[in-house]
């Protein structure tokens, strides 16, 4: 008697075993199924795949704006160089040009690329609004252009409302900043010699800076400001630089907000 029941309850512990190792078996199974297809067709990008939130890739056509090379894109979109250089045939060279659609495979979302350059130049950070419903910075580019600024578009940043092309609160750097230029921005005081010129897509003496924006210009205005040691009282509107006649960036401004987002 004693004997059966051992040997019952030995049977019992195997199968029980048994049933363990298959549901562990699906639950691997299942697991790689999950593994999104572009990370095995693209090898050369797992080493920068975040462990955070699974990233949902799609393909994305992408027009080049001024400044950009193809490092830069391929940052913007977290995908390799040669991912973009093999889905467009560039060359060697890999030169592409203003205005150019490039194919992105697999693209991320959108993330900014903001460079920090050692210098002693930036003392301050002015804020624009672009006074017009749309835009992007190609677009500015080409009327800063036909304005006669020397090379073209005269922020250092320009942040999307979410037109032409771009993703609200999308942060876009200008060729100003990637060679550290003077800016084209605000005459007054001599602030292109020593402001940072932001502007953000948008007419706020009509309309209102969306959340989108603001994040993006908190994120931004602190990235810079504690990297270059500006003071707080040296951020401000174009409007606030002393002689600059202009309501830019608008009576619609959220001010008080924007310096609750800056914090000290
Ligand atoms: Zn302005």
């Amino acid at each position: 008697m004693k004997l059966k029941a051992k040997r019952i309850f030995t049977k019992g512990s195997w199968r029980f075993v048994f049933q363990g190792i298959i549901v562990c078996m699906v639950i691997f199974v299942s697991s790689c199924a999950r593994i999104p297809i572009e990370s095995v067709s693209y090898p050369t990008r797992k080493s920068i795949i975040r462990p955070s939130a699974p990233v949902l890739r799609k393909n994305v056509l992408h027009t080049v704006a001024p400044g950009e090379t193809v490092w830069r894109i391929a940052k913007m979109y977290d995908v390799g160089i040669n991912d973009i250089t093999r889905a467009n045939n560039l060359n060697t060279s890999k030169k592409i040009k203003m205005g150019q659609r490039l194919n992105i495979p697999a693209a991320a979302g959108i993330k900014p690329v903001i460079t920090l350059y050692t210098s002693q130049k930036w003392k301050y950070i002015i804020i624009h609004h672009s006074a017009t419903d749309v835009g992007n910075a190609l677009c500015f580019h080409g009327s800063h252009k036909r304005r006669g600024f020397d090379n073209g578009l005269g922020y250092h940043f320009v942040i999307s409302n979410g037109t032409k092309g771009k993703q609200a609160g999308q942060i876009e750097v200008s060729p100003r900043w990637i060679k550290q230029q003077n800016g084209a921005h605000c005459k007054a005081s001599d602030m292109n010699y020593k402001g940072i010129g932001i502007c953000l897509v948008g007419n706020f003496n009509k309309n209102w800076v969306s959340q989108e924006q603001m994040n993006a210009l908190i994120y931004l205005v602190n990235t810079l400001r504690k990297n270059y040691k500006i003071p707080l009282k040296n951020i401000m509107g174009h409007g606030q630089v002393p002689k600059a006649q202009t309501d830019c960036p608008g009576k619609n401004f959220p001010w008080v907000k924007f310096k609750m987002g800056i914090g000290k």
